[in-house]
């Protein structure tokens, strides 16, 4: 592991100046528990580290009808709030299918917006990863790929995005508030993720020096039929192989609106906009329902180890649709 200089901010505008100091060669950290693992096997080498835990991002609000949630909220106190259970049950199930009890315990919700792939290339130094060095190869595309992505892939990188939560914030049409030198922006969550086309080491539109301060969520039609689903080697302590994120508005046995997202499969938290309007306007029924998986996972391109994916996504979105409506 590289040294590396550490210093501890109190509030965000020393953050971010700490953080100039060094552009590109400064990393905040929070929970740690993905950028420590990173740190420890040479895959991320920031020389100096800043650390944002007295920054005032903590709190979960309500904000015109929706909620606003602070980068450090951890993610069991997210998963455990009573506005989160009551309003978006889809975000709480995901946080709580993602990792550890413990692990949840210290990871914040600014660093699993930013988790990066578990690419086993990705994470090994002494394989080739456009990722992780640009114009290196990527060991994957010919490789043991079974993790890995069959959607939004390129000849670059199929490397899959591992968040649970990311897919759930998906469905909830997040917005992420960044600020950084040249001051605040926001962006939609589902703009925020970058496919990796010819640069796999852009992974979000995220600029160096930049923090993310919240996330916004506005006030949700679907709290009643919403849910999270997830499909995975162990009962837990492992990342999915495939997920849906499903929230409806129903009008009897109508669907009225439907917000559909995958994890798992994509190269980025995946909104099917497809699988969307399959639904919009049908009956809820098993048919629609294959219809909109199908749809789904038109664009698939599965690899030497993957393709089982293509079908077990399907049968993840089948079953999440199901729960939701009570047709199982
Ligand atoms: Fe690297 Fe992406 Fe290839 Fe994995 S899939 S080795 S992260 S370039």
């Amino acid at each position: 592991m590289r040294h590396f200089d550490y210093s501890a901010a109190q509030d965000v505008k020393g953050a971010l100046q700490k953080l100039a100091s060094r552009p590109q060669e400064s990393a905040p950290i929070g929970g740690g528990t993905n950028l420590v693992d990173l740190l420890k096997l040479n895959v991320q080498t920031p020389a100096l580290l800043v650390d944002i835990n007295g920054l005032p991002l903590s709190e979960v609000k309500e904000e015109a009808g929706g909620l606003s949630i602070g980068a450090l909220v951890r993610n069991s106190d997210l998963a455990d709030h009573p506005l989160v259970r009551e309003r978006y049950p889809v975000l709480s199930e995901a946080l709580l299918a993602g990792a550890s009890p413990q692990l949840r315990n210290l990871a914040t919700v600014g660093g699993n917006i930013l988790q990066r792939t578990r690419c086993s290339y990705f994470r090994d130094t002494a394989q080739p990863c456009n990722k992780r060095e640009p114009g290196s190869g990527c060991g994957a595309l010919e490789g043991y790929n079974r993790m890995h992505a069959v959607l939004g892939g390129s000849d670059k990188c199929i490397a899959s995005n591992p968040s649970d939560m990311n897919v759930a914030l998906m469905v909830l049409d997040a917005t992420v508030h960044l600020v950084g030198p040249k001051g605040e922006r926001k962006v939609a969550f589902a703009d925020f993720h970058l496919l990796p086309g010819s640069t796999p080491e852009k992974e979000t539109v995220i600029q160096p020096g930049e923090l993310i301060t919240h996330v916004s969520l506005p006030a949700s039609r679907f709290a009643a039929h919403s849910r999270y689903v997830k499909v995975r080697d162990r009962a837990a302590y492992a990342f999915a192989l495939t997920s849906a994120a499903v929230a409806l508005e129903l009008d009897g046995k109508t669907v009225k609106d439907a917000r559909v997202a995958l994890g798992g499969v994509g190269t980025k938290p995946w909104r099917s906009r497809e699988a969307e309007k399959a639904l919009i306007g049908k009956p809820a029924d098993e048919v629609r329902f294959k219809a909109a998986a199908a749809a789904a996972l038109k664009g698939a391109k599965p690899r030497t180890h993957n393709a089982f994916k293509v079908e077990l996504a399907q049968r993840t979105l089948v079953r999440a649709l199901s729960l939701v409506t009570g047709i199982v």
